[in-house]
């Protein structure tokens, strides 16, 4: 079997290079043999799409489960579905997406109604009209609020606001900074806000009226049977081979005629130029009899408590009932070896290390760097569904160009 060469453009416009074997009897191209590394969502959708084409996919899974940190699993003792890599709330303007996920899975719509408690005290989150009355003992209409927090709470010397600090007076002023954002974030990130840049607070919405929806997309749910049976339908396709608690080896890719990798990137490369920084977590679990929180997300902003947030699972699956409760109480710090990577940090020093393995993942020759891990990147859910979609498309476009090219 004759084996070409071909470069084509990849989901991060990177030209890459993969291997197509000829069929010698018909002209035409035998399947090739594309090699995954993780089974979460990214490994997963590009899996089935390419194994739809006709492709021969091979899955190595570190782990013992699929979907990735969107794993689920009902407890064994109370029977309630757990987000084992904490709380996952599917949302998208994407309609597209959102049919397909409905495709492998019955979705249940869901609206995620965080509430924070900061000073003993209780408020809705993102920060809305309700927020803003109740903790300055107001009862503003929404315009009135909209002044108030404009002219008597924000910081107006602040016209340019460079890091999240700034863009927290300068947004919503001192008191409901420190309130809602100081405390929690530098439990989240390890860091002083003055040294977080702005964006990250810039995404964050700020309502004058009533509506406590934590997100604003058109599609909010969540799947009956949870993520892992979801994932599990995507992959349940005869052209898959599925490896769990099968870590990648190189000796693997020399053997297939593409990799496409989820798992980190720096990893791939041995970490060659130092480790890629990211905040993991450690989740505390108890137990309790009926409701503990009363909601599924309850933060903690005051900086004397150690953890982040609460999550109370089974208000994940409000069409279920049990008596029992199972909670998460969640810690945040810095990732060491043989942690699990949660957030990218992508400060000054991440951007530099990471534009080094940008550099070396274009030069990386049938490789396709993929997903949340893969790019270095927090992405969504609904982003990951996309950008995995968009990359299968591009892969066989080009192979199919090139297929045309040869007759
Ligand atoms: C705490 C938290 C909460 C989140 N909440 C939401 C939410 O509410 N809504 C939302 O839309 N998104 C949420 N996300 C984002 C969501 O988790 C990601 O979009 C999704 O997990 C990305 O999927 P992925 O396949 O790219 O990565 P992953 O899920 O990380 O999958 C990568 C897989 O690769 C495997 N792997 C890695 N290295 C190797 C190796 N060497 N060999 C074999 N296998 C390997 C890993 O074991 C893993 O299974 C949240 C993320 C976090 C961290």
């Amino acid at each position: 079997m004759l084996k070409l060469f071909q470069r084509i453009a990849c989901c991060n416009n990177k030209p890459k290079r993969f291997r197509l074997r000829q069929n010698t009897s018909g002209g035409g191209f035998d399947q090739m043999h594309i090699l995954i590394v993780g089974a979460g969502l990214s490994g997963a959708v590009i899996g089935r799409a390419l194994a739809q084409a006709g492709h021969h996919i091979t899955i190595q899974e570190a782990r013992t489960h699929v979907a990735g940190n969107c794993h689920t699993e009902r407890c064994a003792d109370t029977g309630i579905m757990v987000h084992a890599y904490g709380p996952h709330i599917f949302h998208t303007d994407d309609a597209e997406v959102w049919e397909y996920v409905n495709s492998f899975a019955r979705f249940h719509s869901f609206r995620n109604r965080v509430k924070t408690t900061v000073n003993d005290l209780v408020y809705a989150l993102p920060i809305n009209l309700h927020t803003i009355n109740q903790f300055f003992g107001r009862r503003f209409r929404p315009d009135e609020a909209r002044r108030f927090i404009a002219e008597e709470q924000a910081d107006q010397s602040i016209t340019d606001p460079q890091n999240f600090e700034e863009q927290a007076l300068h947004m919503v002023g001192p008191a409901l900074y420190e309130a809602f954002f100081k405390g929690y974030t530098e439990k989240q990130w390890g860091r002083a806000p003055a040294d977080l840049p702005a964006a990250i607070l810039k995404r964050l919405p700020l309502r004058f009226n009533y509506d406590d929806n934590y997100y604003a997309h058109r599609f909010q749910g969540l799947p009956e049977d949870g993520y892992t049976a979801m994932v599990a339908a995507i992959l349940d396709h005869p052209g898959i081979d599925l490896h769990l608690n099968s870590p990648f080896s190189p000796e693997q890719a020399a053997r297939a005629d593409h990799l496409f990798w989820s798992g980190p990137l720096d990893a791939y490369f041995g970490q060659r130029h130092g480790p890629l920084g990211y905040r993991t977590l450690d989740f505390e679990r108890f137990t309790a009899t009926g409701d503990w929180q009363g909601c599924a997300v309850m933060n903690y902003g005051d900086p004397e408590l150690p953890y982040t947030r609460i999550t109370e699972h089974k208000h994940f699956s409000p069409w279920e009932n049990h008596a029992q409760t199972v909670c998460y109480r969640e810690y945040a710090r810095a990732c060491g070896p043989g942690d699990i990577p949660y957030y990218p940090i992508r400060l000054a020093r991440e951007k530099e290390l990471l534009s080094q393995y940008e550099a070396l993942a274009a030069r990386e020759a049938g490789v396709t760097f993929i997903g949340r891990l893969g790019t270095y990147r927090y992405i969504d859910m609904d982003v990951t569904i996309r950008e995995a979609l968009d990359s299968a498309a591009a892969f066989l476009t080009a192979t199919q160009a090139r297929h045309r090219r040869q007759i």
